[in-house]
């Protein structure tokens, strides 16, 4: 930027600040006079708020009635490139600025001065009485010559009470100081030796760090299965970051995954990074945002909200399992992380490297398009890495109801505990029971506030939403026509599923992984863990075991229903299919013992099961490459997803009708319009929900168009509308 980055006291500056107003505001610059991209502390009304100085003031009014900005924050100010970079991901996504501005400053307490905190080291001399408390105290500052302890951290570590260290300060033995409580992360060293890379992983490595040390923009898809050792290759593109002393951000899809390559980062480089994620407490959160910006902080794990944080010199952005869903934000701001993380590196010449067993179709095509590299690692067990693939067919298999293993994939997991080897059955569905039917008259149980029905948790004892999370208790009665004892489930959940597991197993040792069974993320930790050690015959799972966990002794995976996945209308439904069968599939046989999976199914002969059983991954990508394209949709095709949602039907109806009636911004692009109509789920929390669908070219300026659109049709307090580019889901 060629303006002006300096405006002395008094100077009219832009301020852009938090609250929900979509436009900056004029303020006099304060004594000493601030930067463009100073965090800065502004008058609002009565109240005091945080706000960035985005530029030169506008003016046109009586400048004697400008309120002077109150305090420049002790902040590194944002850099050019994050405002610009931001500026773009609102225009993309048509979110107000001050939103993105929100999304940018999420660590608490940003305007309080720095918090300071009491530190002890050693002064001089010795006490005036010696103890054998004090001794210890003594003994422990020598041992760590000259480093510097909280009271509690001194107290414990000595093994004395708080008072003891107190005494000592006045007769200058001990020293007490402030320092400030948000402290550097310990230094990670790039130069320490990684794990001995195998002839492929070492040339994709080696590719890796040359583009990281070229300092330009580039992005490359690395592929490999969990076994392949994608992690350690692109810890090598880490380390060369580091040792060109830019900044490094992985992103993971979910934070159970996080412990575990905290773990190897502190293995790799000789000290854990920061980490960035809803688990991290809010003094944690702040620390983070400050070191990142301060450059105490070399290294960031996070999730996709990482990609905001105030970094001085990013240099690496790692997208890893970059195909997963979840990097979606599906409130708030609507932005793909995936690809806001490619928009953020092309503004600070970073590299990006997408990791993935199942890439997502995007990706695939933008190498296809020469836009990335492509690197494919092979796994070091050579290329028998997926298992042997069957299809079970449901329809000869005559299963009761109520039991939905059936004899032949019951028969592989007997012949599995003989050999002392784990089987795992997938069941992508929590719960008991996704229905709950009355024999009576046939009702069935629905949320009261959403269009969904409620699915039954024994181990809750409660029936829940899985749309808006409202749970009841299960009624003895129907709640409709008021027969007692009547209600039965429908179809299995994972709970469901282990009680047939048990019964035709008692002798096995069946272990549950699904994520409202966990107290906690280190509970279902120990779970993965026990399960890994080989402390489980059996395990039931949802996708939750499809992430990236290892499980060694695991040689048969049954797919309880693969069909689940291709029901509805949702455009990406044979891929997310694909990858998840591929994905569990590939948790059988990952050591030397080779896998076999077995998926049931009542569709034997669709082309994605097909594709799925023949492991044809290039030839299922070309083919749902070529429809997509036909049908002119994503990644071939822009799409955008309206939702308009109220209380009230018919007024939400209207709109969407009336908004209807006025394409013409939208035609004039040459976009089509659909609908409106009823969203897949029509009623969530009490709000009825309207859809409308915009399909275009992927070249059409697709943004303005909608916002010219939008914009003829005045909203009532009471009706939202969402705007989402590029949707991923469709409900
Ligand atoms: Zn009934
Ligand atoms: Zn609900």
């Amino acid at each position: 930027m060629s303006q002006t980055h300096f405006f002395p006291e008094g100077t009219l500056v832009a301020v852009l600040t938090c609250e929900p107003i979509d436009r900056s505001l004029d303020y006099k610059a304060p004594a000493g006079g601030c930067e463009v991209g100073a965090f800065v502390e502004v008058p609002l009304g009565p109240r005091k708020v945080l706000g960035c100085v985005w530029g030169a003031g506008k003016g046109g009014f009586d400048l004697s009635k400008a309120r002077s900005v109150s305090n420049v924050l002790d902040v590194a100010p944002m850099r050019d490139e994050m405002r610009l970079f931001l500026e773009k991901v609102a225009d993309y996504t048509l979110t107000p600025r001050a939103a993105m501005l929100r999304l940018a400053t999420r660590a608490p307490g940003l305007m309080n001065p720095p918090s300071m905190q009491k530190v002890y080291r050693r002064g001089a001399g010795r006490p005036t009485r010696e103890t054998e408390a004090r001794t210890r105290v003594l003994g422990v500052l020598e041992e760590y010559g000259g480093l510097s302890f909280t009271l509690k951290e001194l107290a414990d570590a000595a093994g004395v009470t708080p008072s003891v260290i107190k005494g000592l300060v006045p007769q200058g033995v001990i020293f007490e100081e402030d320092t400030p409580r948000d402290l550097p992360y310990g230094r990670l060293d790039p130069a320490q030796a990684g794990k001995e890379l195998s002839g492929a992983q070492d040339a994709a490595a080696r590719a890796l760090r040359g583009a990281v040390a070229a300092q330009a923009y580039s992005t490359t898809l690395l592929k490999g299965v969990t076994g392949s050792g994608k992690t350690e290759v692109y810890l090598e593109a880490v380390a060369e970051c580091l040792a060109q002393g830019r900044q490094a951000l992985v992103l993971l899809p979910e934070i159970a995954l996080t412990a575990e390559f905290l773990t190897r980062v502190e293995e790799r480089f000789g000290a854990k990074p920061a980490e960035w994620h809803s688990g991290v407490t809010m003094t944690e959160r702040r620390r983070v945002w400050k070191m990142v910006g301060a450059g105490g902080a070399q290294m960031v794990i996070g999730a996709r909200s990482a990609l905001y944080l105030p970094f001085q010199n990013l240099g690496l952005i790692v997208v890893d399992e970059e195909h997963d869903q979840s990097y979606k934000q599906e409130d708030g701001v609507l932005y793909s992380a995936r690809d806001m993380a490619v928009l953020r590196a092309t503004f600070c010449s970073a590299t990006v490297v997408l990791a993935s067993a199942t890439p997502s179709l995007e990706s695939w095509a933008n190498v296809e398009a020469g836009k990335y590299t492509r690197l494919d690692l092979e796994s070091r067990f050579g290329p028998a890495v997926m298992p042997d693939m069957h299809a079970l067919d449901l329809r000869s298999e005559k299963l009761p109801a109520t039991r939905f293993v059936s004899d032949a994939l019951a028969r592989a997991v007997t012949k599995r505990i003989g050999l002392g080897e784990q089987s795992l059955l997938f069941l992508n569905r929590r719960g008991y029971a996704p229905v709950t039917i009355c024999r009576a008259c046939g009702h069935q149980i629905a949320c009261d506030h959403c269009d969904a029905r409620m699915v039954e948790h024994r181990f809750l004892k409660r029936l829940v939403c899985h749309q808006c999370g409202e749970t009841k208790p299960m009624p003895e009665a129907c709640p409709s026509c008021q027969v007692e004892g009547r209600l039965a489930p429908v179809g299995p959940g994972v709970e469901r599923l282990a009680e047939e597991v048990t019964e035709r197993f008692p002798d096995a040792k069946v272990s549950v992984l699904s994520s409202d069974l966990f107290g906690s993320a280190r509970a279902l930790k120990a779970a993965i863990r026990d399960i890994a050690e080989g402390d489980t015959d059996i395990v039931i799972g949802t996708q939750l075991v499809a992430k990236g966990h290892n499980f060694p002794n695991l040689t048969l995976v049954g797919v309880i229903d693969a069909d689940l996945g291709l029901q509805g209308s949702d455009l990406r439904a044979a891929e997310r299919t694909f990858q998840l069968m591929r994905q569990v599939a590939g948790r059988a046989g990952r050591s030397e013992k080779k896998g076999v999976a077995l998926l049931q199914t009542y569709q034997p002969e669709h082309p994605v099961i097909r594709a799925i059983i023949a492991g044809d991954e290039e030839g299922f990508w070309r083919a749902e490459a070529a429809e997509r394209k036909m049908a002119g949709v994503p990644p071939y095709g822009r799409m955008a997803g309206i939702i308009l949602s109220g209380p009230d039907l018919a007024q939400v109806m209207d709109i969407g009708n009336a908004l209807a009636r006025r394409a013409g911004p939208l035609h004039q692009v040459g976009a089509q319009l659909f609908g409106p109509a009823p969203a897949p789920i029509a009623r969530v929390r009490g709000r009825h929900r309207i859809r409308l669908l915009i399909k275009a070219e992927k070249t059409a300026p697709i943004q303005r168009a909608v916002s010219a659109w939008v914009g003829q049709v005045k909203l009532p307090g009471s009706v939202r509308l969402q705007i989402d580019i590029d949707p991923q889901s469709f409900w």
